[in-house]
Protein backbone atom coordinates (compact mmCIF):
# COMPACT_ATOMS: atom_id res chain seq x y z
CA UNK A 1 0.00 0.00 0.00
CA UNK A 2 1.35 3.42 -0.91
CA UNK A 3 1.98 6.16 2.37
CA UNK A 4 0.85 8.59 0.94
CA UNK A 5 2.02 12.61 2.08
CA UNK A 6 -0.03 15.68 1.25
CA UNK A 7 1.33 18.82 1.75
CA UNK A 8 0.33 22.72 2.00
CA UNK A 9 2.72 25.39 1.16
CA UNK A 10 2.94 28.82 -0.43
CA UNK A 11 5.94 27.34 -2.14
CA UNK A 12 4.71 23.96 -3.82
CA UNK A 13 8.01 24.37 -6.37
CA UNK A 14 10.34 23.32 -3.01
CA UNK A 15 9.24 19.77 -3.44
CA UNK A 16 9.36 17.03 -3.74
CA UNK A 17 13.34 18.77 -3.83
CA UNK A 18 15.77 16.56 -2.53
CA UNK A 19 12.99 13.86 -2.07
CA UNK A 20 13.22 13.69 -5.50
CA UNK A 21 16.89 11.75 -5.22
CA UNK A 22 18.49 8.68 -3.80
CA UNK A 23 16.40 6.07 -2.14
CA UNK A 24 13.29 8.65 -1.78
CA UNK A 25 13.42 9.50 -5.21
CA UNK A 26 13.62 5.84 -6.12
CA UNK A 27 10.78 5.24 -4.02
CA UNK A 28 8.48 7.80 -5.05
CA UNK A 29 8.90 6.80 -8.89
CA UNK A 30 8.22 2.58 -7.55
CA UNK A 31 5.12 4.57 -5.98
CA UNK A 32 6.39 3.81 -2.33
CA UNK A 33 5.07 6.61 -1.39
CA UNK A 34 3.19 9.48 -2.95
CA UNK A 35 3.14 12.88 -2.66
CA UNK A 36 0.71 15.14 -3.55
CA UNK A 37 1.34 19.08 -2.86
CA UNK A 38 -1.32 21.57 -2.37
CA UNK A 39 -0.41 25.33 -2.47
CA UNK A 40 -2.36 27.39 0.04
CA UNK A 41 -2.23 30.72 -2.61
CA UNK A 42 -5.23 28.94 -4.47
CA UNK A 43 -7.40 29.35 -1.37
CA UNK A 44 -6.22 32.60 -0.79
CA UNK A 45 -8.75 35.74 -0.78
CA UNK A 46 -9.78 38.23 -3.17
CA UNK A 47 -8.08 39.42 -6.31
CA UNK A 48 -4.57 39.06 -4.26
CA UNK A 49 -5.10 35.91 -3.14
CA UNK A 50 -4.47 37.15 0.22
CA UNK A 51 -3.39 34.06 2.94
CA UNK A 52 -1.93 36.45 5.59
CA UNK A 53 -2.60 39.54 8.10
CA UNK A 54 -1.14 41.56 11.27
CA UNK A 55 -1.67 39.90 14.58
CA UNK A 56 -4.17 40.57 17.01
CA UNK A 57 -2.20 42.42 20.05
CA UNK A 58 0.04 43.48 17.87
CA UNK A 59 3.92 43.25 17.32
CA UNK A 60 6.22 41.97 14.01
CA UNK A 61 5.18 40.02 11.13
CA UNK A 62 2.30 38.31 9.65
CA UNK A 63 0.19 35.58 10.75
CA UNK A 64 -1.43 32.60 8.58
CA UNK A 65 -5.34 33.47 8.47
CA UNK A 66 -7.69 30.43 9.73
CA UNK A 67 -10.10 30.61 7.49
CA UNK A 68 -7.35 30.55 4.17
CA UNK A 69 -5.89 27.83 6.13
CA UNK A 70 -9.07 25.87 6.66
CA UNK A 71 -10.69 25.94 3.30
CA UNK A 72 -6.58 24.24 1.95
CA UNK A 73 -6.62 21.62 4.79
CA UNK A 74 -10.36 20.76 3.90
CA UNK A 75 -9.62 20.15 -0.07
CA UNK A 76 -7.19 17.00 1.45
CA UNK A 77 -7.63 16.14 5.24
CA UNK A 78 -8.69 12.80 5.42
CA UNK A 79 -7.86 9.94 8.35
CA UNK A 80 -4.54 10.82 8.10
CA UNK A 81 -2.68 12.53 10.85
CA UNK A 82 -2.45 16.06 10.54
CA UNK A 83 0.65 18.24 11.31
CA UNK A 84 1.35 21.42 11.27
CA UNK A 85 5.29 21.80 11.65
CA UNK A 86 6.12 24.88 14.22
CA UNK A 87 9.29 25.33 16.66
CA UNK A 88 6.93 25.32 19.65
CA UNK A 89 5.37 21.42 18.51
CA UNK A 90 6.51 18.52 20.15
CA UNK A 91 10.16 17.66 19.03
CA UNK A 92 10.48 15.09 16.47
CA UNK A 93 11.56 11.61 17.40
CA UNK A 94 12.17 8.23 16.07
CA UNK A 95 9.45 6.95 17.34
CA UNK A 96 7.12 9.48 16.31
CA UNK A 97 8.66 8.69 12.57
CA UNK A 98 8.12 4.84 13.26
CA UNK A 99 4.73 5.46 14.23
CA UNK A 100 3.85 7.86 11.42
CA UNK A 101 5.58 5.25 8.78
CA UNK A 102 3.68 2.46 10.16
CA UNK A 103 0.37 4.62 9.44
CA UNK A 104 -1.17 5.65 6.11
CA UNK A 105 0.68 8.69 5.28
CA UNK A 106 0.27 12.06 6.52
CA UNK A 107 -0.79 15.82 5.71
CA UNK A 108 1.71 18.34 6.09
CA UNK A 109 0.85 22.00 7.02
CA UNK A 110 4.24 24.67 6.49
CA UNK A 111 3.88 28.00 8.22
CA UNK A 112 5.87 31.18 6.88
CA UNK A 113 5.63 34.20 8.54
CA UNK A 114 5.01 34.49 11.75
CA UNK A 115 3.28 30.94 11.47
CA UNK A 116 -0.77 29.94 11.68
CA UNK A 117 -4.02 31.12 13.62
CA UNK A 118 -3.60 29.41 16.52
CA UNK A 119 -7.52 28.40 16.14
CA UNK A 120 -6.88 26.55 13.11
CA UNK A 121 -4.67 24.14 14.79
CA UNK A 122 -7.48 23.19 17.60
CA UNK A 123 -10.34 23.34 15.07
CA UNK A 124 -8.89 20.57 13.30
CA UNK A 125 -7.13 18.57 15.83
CA UNK A 126 -3.64 18.62 14.70
CA UNK A 127 -0.62 17.62 16.13
CA UNK A 128 2.47 20.63 16.09
CA UNK A 129 5.69 18.92 15.30
CA UNK A 130 8.94 20.86 15.93
CA UNK A 131 12.44 19.57 14.03
CA UNK A 132 14.48 21.06 16.53
CA UNK A 133 14.81 24.12 18.94
CA UNK A 134 16.02 26.80 16.38
CA UNK A 135 14.08 29.05 13.98
CA UNK A 136 14.04 28.37 10.43
CA UNK A 137 11.97 30.81 7.54
CA UNK A 138 9.55 28.36 6.88
CA UNK A 139 7.77 24.74 7.42
CA UNK A 140 9.03 23.77 3.79
CA UNK A 141 12.43 22.12 5.14
CA UNK A 142 10.56 20.51 8.32
CA UNK A 143 8.43 19.03 6.64
CA UNK A 144 11.29 17.42 4.41
CA UNK A 145 13.33 16.40 7.16
CA UNK A 146 10.28 14.41 8.65
CA UNK A 147 9.41 12.51 5.23
CA UNK A 148 12.92 11.28 4.61
CA UNK A 149 13.03 10.48 8.04
CA UNK A 150 9.81 8.28 7.22
CA UNK A 151 10.41 7.03 3.76
CA UNK A 152 13.36 5.33 4.47
CA UNK A 153 11.55 3.16 6.92
CA UNK A 154 9.25 1.98 4.34
CA UNK A 155 8.75 -1.29 3.43
CA UNK A 156 11.11 -1.86 0.84
CA UNK A 157 12.82 1.08 0.51
CA UNK A 158 15.78 0.53 2.49
CA UNK A 159 18.31 -2.20 1.05
CA UNK A 160 18.63 -4.00 3.86
CA UNK A 161 15.22 -3.96 6.32
CA UNK A 162 17.74 -4.64 9.29
CA UNK A 163 19.76 -0.98 8.88
CA UNK A 164 16.86 0.64 10.09
CA UNK A 165 16.38 -1.40 13.30
CA UNK A 166 20.33 -1.09 14.76
CA UNK A 167 20.56 2.70 14.41
CA UNK A 168 20.93 5.41 16.55
CA UNK A 169 17.84 6.35 18.50
CA UNK A 170 15.92 2.72 17.35
CA UNK A 171 17.22 1.22 20.90
CA UNK A 172 17.09 4.45 23.13
CA UNK A 173 21.00 5.07 22.36
CA UNK A 174 22.71 6.28 19.80
CA UNK A 175 25.14 3.82 16.97
CA UNK A 176 28.18 2.76 17.76
CA UNK A 177 30.88 3.80 15.47
CA UNK A 178 31.79 2.67 11.73
CA UNK A 179 34.92 1.11 10.13
CA UNK A 180 35.90 -0.14 6.78
CA UNK A 181 38.60 -0.95 4.76
CA UNK A 182 41.69 0.00 4.73
CA UNK A 183 42.34 -2.13 8.50
CA UNK A 184 45.29 -0.07 8.50
CA UNK A 185 44.69 3.72 7.91
CA UNK A 186 47.53 6.86 8.50
CA UNK A 187 48.72 4.60 10.98
CA UNK A 188 45.15 4.26 12.28
CA UNK A 189 44.27 0.34 13.22
CA UNK A 190 40.53 -0.31 13.19
CA UNK A 191 39.35 -1.75 16.91
CA UNK A 192 40.71 -4.92 17.19
CA UNK A 193 37.48 -6.90 17.87
CA UNK A 194 35.77 -5.84 14.20
CA UNK A 195 38.71 -8.36 12.78
CA UNK A 196 38.54 -10.96 15.18
CA UNK A 197 35.52 -12.72 13.77
CA UNK A 198 33.98 -13.35 17.39
CA UNK A 199 30.54 -12.06 16.57
CA UNK A 200 29.42 -12.16 20.28
CA UNK A 201 32.55 -10.24 21.39
CA UNK A 202 31.41 -7.68 18.23
CA UNK A 203 28.08 -7.50 19.78
CA UNK A 204 29.37 -6.53 23.15
CA UNK A 205 31.75 -4.35 22.09
CA UNK A 206 29.47 -2.07 20.07
CA UNK A 207 26.84 -2.29 22.99
CA UNK A 208 29.22 -0.85 24.98
CA UNK A 209 30.72 1.86 22.76
CA UNK A 210 26.56 2.90 22.51
CA UNK A 211 26.47 3.54 26.31
CA UNK A 212 29.39 5.03 26.36
CA UNK A 213 28.97 7.61 23.75
CA UNK A 214 25.37 7.86 24.66
CA UNK A 215 26.09 8.54 28.35
CA UNK A 216 29.06 11.19 27.23
CA UNK A 217 27.11 13.18 24.45
CA UNK A 218 23.56 12.42 25.39
CA UNK A 219 22.92 12.04 28.88
CA UNK A 220 19.27 12.69 28.63
CA UNK A 221 19.33 9.89 26.26
CA UNK A 222 21.18 7.36 28.15
CA UNK A 223 18.78 8.00 32.06
CA UNK A 224 15.48 7.19 29.67
CA UNK A 225 17.89 3.76 28.60
CA UNK A 226 18.46 3.17 32.56
CA UNK A 227 14.99 4.11 33.43
CA UNK A 228 13.36 2.01 30.99
CA UNK A 229 15.08 -0.97 32.12
CA UNK A 230 16.37 -2.29 28.88
CA UNK A 231 20.07 -1.77 29.92
CA UNK A 232 18.98 -5.10 32.39
CA UNK A 233 20.30 -8.48 31.10
N1 LIG B 1 7.13 33.10 15.13
C1 LIG B 1 7.37 31.72 15.17
C2 LIG B 1 8.39 31.30 14.10
C3 LIG B 1 7.84 31.30 12.73
S1 LIG B 1 8.96 30.61 11.59
C4 LIG B 1 7.90 31.34 16.56
O1 LIG B 1 8.64 32.11 17.15
O2 LIG B 1 7.58 30.24 17.03
C5 LIG B 1 7.92 30.36 10.21
C6 LIG B 1 7.45 28.94 9.99
O3 LIG B 1 8.59 28.10 9.83
C7 LIG B 1 6.67 28.31 11.13
O4 LIG B 1 5.30 28.61 11.03
C8 LIG B 1 6.93 26.84 10.93
O5 LIG B 1 6.03 26.28 9.99
C9 LIG B 1 8.32 26.80 10.32
N2 LIG B 1 9.39 26.44 11.29
C10 LIG B 1 10.41 27.25 11.68
N3 LIG B 1 11.23 26.61 12.52
C11 LIG B 1 10.74 25.37 12.69
C12 LIG B 1 11.13 24.23 13.46
N4 LIG B 1 12.21 24.25 14.24
N5 LIG B 1 10.40 23.10 13.38
C13 LIG B 1 9.28 23.07 12.60
N6 LIG B 1 8.85 24.12 11.86
C14 LIG B 1 9.55 25.25 11.90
Amino acid sequence: MTWRADILTLFPAMFPGPLGDSLAGKALAEDKWSLKVTDIRDFGLGRHRSVDDTPFGGGAGMVLRPDVLDAAIGAVADERPLIFLTPRGTPLTQSRVRALADGPGAVLVCGRFEGFDQRVIEARGGEEISIGDYVLSGGELPALVLLDAVIRLLPGVMGHAESGVEESFSEALLEYPHYTRPALWEGHAVPEVLTSGNHAAIAAWRLEQSRQITQSRRPDLYHQYIASGAHAP
